[in-house]
C-alpha cells in the first residue's frame, strides 16, 4: 500500500494527512502498532495498518469509504481485538477502522426488554446493563469486558449459554451497517418479528467484516431466570461421559450449558478447580439448570438422575459464592493451558453432539503423529470443542508442526460431519478451509453476495475467503 511512509518532521503518513483532512485530526490514531493485532497475537501473527481510523459517527464511515473506494485501499473493520481467527488484523495494509467510540447506549426499554447500542458497546456493558434491570442477554463469549457488540455480531459469537439460547444472531433484531459501497442499511430494528424483505441482518452476522461495518444494532432480552444450579459431573472414560452427554438428550433435558474439560486439561488447569475430584476423573460435565427456583431445583434433579448412573462423582452447586468460583476457574481455563508450555494454537471445531469424544479421540491422535502435546474444553452440548495443540510459541518448528496439524484436525471434522469454525470465524487464519467446506456453487454464490455488498473489494479483503480473480475479458478474434 503506498503512503505508509512517515515524514520525519510531522511523523504523519501521506494517507493519515488525507484522512485529518477528511475526519478531523481526532479521528486519526497516532499509535497504530496496537491496531495490529488481535488475540492470535501468540501465534506471531501481526500486521501494519496503513492508518487507524476510529470514527464517531456513522457520516464520517461513509466519508471513509467513498475515501477508499476512490483509492483502492481496503478497510478492516475492528471491535475490541479480541477475534480468534486474524480477522481484524491488517495483514496485507489497508486502513483500521477502530469501532471503539461508537460506545453509546442509544435506547433501552428495559421493560420492553430491548435495546439498541452502537457497535462499539462491550458485550459486559449489554450484560450489565440487562443484569442491573432483572434482565438477561445471553451470548456470553469469553472475552466480554473486550469485544464489542459489533465484533460478536461480526462473528456470530457464541459461548456456553448457546447450548439452550443460541448464538448472538438469535439475539439481534435490527442491524445498522454501512455496505462497502458507502450506503447506510437499518435491517430490522426493535420489531420481533417482520419477514417484508429478505433477512439481510442475518447475512451480516457472521459476515466478519467483509461485507459491510456494523454501526448500531438492535438486541432483544429476556428476564432473568431467578436460580441457577450447576452440576460437575466426573468419569473415568470418555465413552461414559459421551452416553451421559446423549443421555441429556436423550430425555428431553434442556440444561442453560453443558460444558466439558478431557483428562489432558483438567491436568493442566484442574488444580486449580474450587472442588476436588476423585483421582481417576478423566473427564468433566459441567451443566447447569436454570429458570424459577422451582424450575432449576427440578431440572437439577432430573440432570442428576440421568447422569449419576455412568459417573464416578457428581457435585451439585447452588450456592452462588460457590458457582461464582466456580465459573471464575472455568474462565481461567485458556491460560492455565497457555502457562503450561507458554503457547497453544486453538482451533473451535465444531462435530454433530454424537461425534463429541470421537473428535477428542482424533484430536489426541494427531497430535501423537505431529509430536504435540494436546488437550481440548469447550461446548459439549454443542459439539464445539477448543481442540488445543500445546506448543512453545518462540519455537518456528513447533507452531509449524502445529499448522500442520490444525489442517489434519479440519480434515477430521469435516469426515465426521463438522466444520472449522463453529463460533471464531474463519478469518485470515483459516481462510482456506473455506475451499475445502463448500461446494463449488455455494462457493460461487458467496462470491456473488461479496460483489453485491462490497463492489469494489475493499472490506476485510482476503478474510474468511479469497475472493477470485476476475475473468480475462474474452479476446474476440475478428
Ligand atoms: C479469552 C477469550 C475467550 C473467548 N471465548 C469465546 C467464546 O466462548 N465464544 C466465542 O464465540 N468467542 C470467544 N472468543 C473470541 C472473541 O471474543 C469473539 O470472536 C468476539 O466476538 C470478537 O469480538 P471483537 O469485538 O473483539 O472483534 P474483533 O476481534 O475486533 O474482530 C473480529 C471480526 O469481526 C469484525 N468486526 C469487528 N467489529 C466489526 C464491526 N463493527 N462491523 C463489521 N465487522 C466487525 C472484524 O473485522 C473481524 O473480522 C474469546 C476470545 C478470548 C480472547
Amino acid at each position: 500500500m503506498g503512503g505508509g511512509v512517515r515524514g520525519a518532521a510531522s511523523g504523519v503518513t501521506a494517507i493519515e494527512r488525507d484522512l485529518m483532512q477528511l475526519l478531523g485530526r481526532e479521528a486519526i490514531q497516532a499509535s497504530v502498532e496496537p491496531y495490529g493485532r488481535d488475540s492470535t497475537e501468540m501465534q506471531g501473527f501481526r500486521g501494519i495498518p496503513d492508518a487507524v481510523v476510529t470514527p464517531s459517527n456513522t457520516e464520517e464511515i461513509q466519508r471513509l469509504v467513498e475515501w477508499c473506494k476512490r483509492n483502492g485501499v481496503p478497510i478492516v473493520p475492528r471491535g475490541g481485538g479480541s477475534g480468534f481467527a486474524g480477522g481484524a488484523v491488517p495483514v496485507e495494509g489497508g486502513i483500521v477502522c477502530s469501532m471503539e467510540r461508537f460506545n453509546r447506549v442509544v435506547g433501552f426499554e428495559p421493560l420492553l426488554w430491548r435495546a439498541t447500542v452502537q457497535a462499539g458497546v462491550t458485550t459486559q456493558h449489554v450484560h450489565q446493563l440487562a443484569r442491573e434491570n432483572g434482565l438477561l442477554y445471553p451470548p456470553d463469549p469469553g472475552a466480554s469486558e473486550q469485544s464489542h457488540i459489533g465484533g460478536n455480531i461480526a462473528c456470530n459469537a457464541g459461548g456456553p449459554h448457546s447450548f439452550k439460547y443460541g448464538v448472538t444472531g438469535s439475539w439481534v433484531t435490527g442491524i445498522q451497517f454501512v455496505t462497502g459501497n458507502g450506503d447506510v442499511i437499518q435491517s430490522g430494528g426493535t420489531l420481533r418479528k417482520d419477514v417484508s424483505g429478505f433477512d439481510i441482518k442475518s447475512l451480516i452476522v457472521g459476515s466478519e467484516g467483509t461485507l459491510g461495518i456494523v454501526t448500531a444494532a438492535s438486541l432483544r432480552f429476556i428476564p432473568a431466570p431467578e436460580k441457577t444450579v450447576q452440576l460437575v459431573v466426573a468419569y473415568d472414560r470418555v465413552s461414559a461421559a459421551q452416553e451421559g452427554l446423549l443421555a441429556i438428550y436423550g430425555n428431553g433435558l434442556v440444561p442453560s450449558l453443558i460444558e466439558f474439560l478431557d483428562g489432558s486439561c483438567l491436568a493442566l488447569a484442574g488444580p486449580s478447580l474450587p472442588l476436588s475430584l476423585p483421582r481417576d476423573t478423566e473427564f468433566v460435565l459441567i451443566c447447569e439448570a436454570d429458570g424459577s427456583a422451582s424450575t432449576a431445583d427440578e431440572m437439577a434433579d432430573d440432570l442428576k438422575a440421568v447422569l449419576q448412573a455412568d459417573a464416578i462423582a457428581l457435585e451439585v452447586i447452588s450456592d452462588p459464592q460457590q458457582a461464582a468460583a466456580l465459573w471464575r476457574w472455568r474462565s481461567g481455563v485458556s491460560f492455565a493451558v497457555i502457562s503450561s508450555h507458554g503457547g497453544k494454537m486453538s482451533e473451535d471445531v465444531v462435530v454433530p453432539v454424537e461425534s463429541l469424544t470421537e473428535m477428542i479421540v482424533e484430536l489426541a491422535e494427531i497430535g501423537k503423529r505431529f509430536d504435540l502435546p494436546t488437550c481440548s474444553w469447550g461446548h459439549a452440548g454443542d459439539g464445539n470443542l477448543h481442540a488445543t495443540f500445546l506448543l512453545d510459541a518462540k519455537s518456528t518448528t513447533d507452531v509449524e508442526r502445529a499448522t500442520i496439524a490444525t489442517r489434519a484436525l479440519f480434515e477430521a471434522a469435516r469426515r465426521l460431519g463438522g466444520s472449522p469454525s463453529g463460533e471464531h470465524g474463519l478469518g485470515w487464519l483459516k481462510r482456506e478451509e473455506f475451499e475445502h467446506q463448500f461446494g463449488e456453487a455455494e462457493r460461487e454464490l458467496h462470491y456473488r453476495l461479496k460483489r453485491t455488498f462490497d463492489p469494489y473489494e475493499i472490506m476485510n479483503p482476503g478474510k474468511k475467503f479469497r475472493m477470485p480473480a476476475p475473468a480475462e475479458p474474452e479476446v474476440v478474434v475478428a
